[in-house]
């Protein structure tokens, strides 16, 4: 299984939500990431294996904040197991994360290859992100 976990208030997000991740690693996982919202825009931080990695990632930047944060750890469904299939997936204005499997997503890839949507990553998950990056 995988999680998602989320905040949104006036505090920092970024402690918590990595907090909430760690509640759910007895759940399994191959990967985990973040996404948040900064003055600088959004960014997303993601790595394969496990939490510990993800929170060197974090560790090596100070002063990071954000009060809009969203987090996920992945069980692949689609895809392998790497940095670029983690969870989140973003485009200019959105992140998004997602637990479970889109069951048509190959039929969908084929209706979005008709478009110029260049998948990054070989998640299912994608293509809800190439809609929103196509509307
Ligand atoms: N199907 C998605 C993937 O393979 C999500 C898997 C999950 O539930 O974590 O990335």
């Amino acid at each position: 299984m995988c999680g998602i976990v989320g905040y949104a208030g006036n505090n920092n997000g970024i402690e918590p939500v990595i907090e909430g991740l760690s509640r759910l690693e007895y759940r399994g996982y191959d990967s985990a990431g973040i996404a948040f919202q900064t003055s600088a825009g959004l960014r997303v931080v993601k790595k394969e294996g496990k939490l510990e990695n993800l929170k060197g990632l974090l560790q090596s930047e100070t002063n990071l904040f954000s009060s809009l944060v969203i987090g996920h750890t992945r069980w692949a469904t689609h895809g392998a197991v790497n940095d670029t299939n983690a969870h989140p997936h973003e485009n200019e204005t959105f992140a998004i994360v997602h637990n479970g499997i889109i069951e048509n997503a190959s039929k969908l890839k084929e209706e979005i290859a008709k478009s110029n949507y260049q998948f990054k990553s070989e998640t299912d998950s994608e293509v809800f992100l190439a809609y929103l990056t196509l509307e």
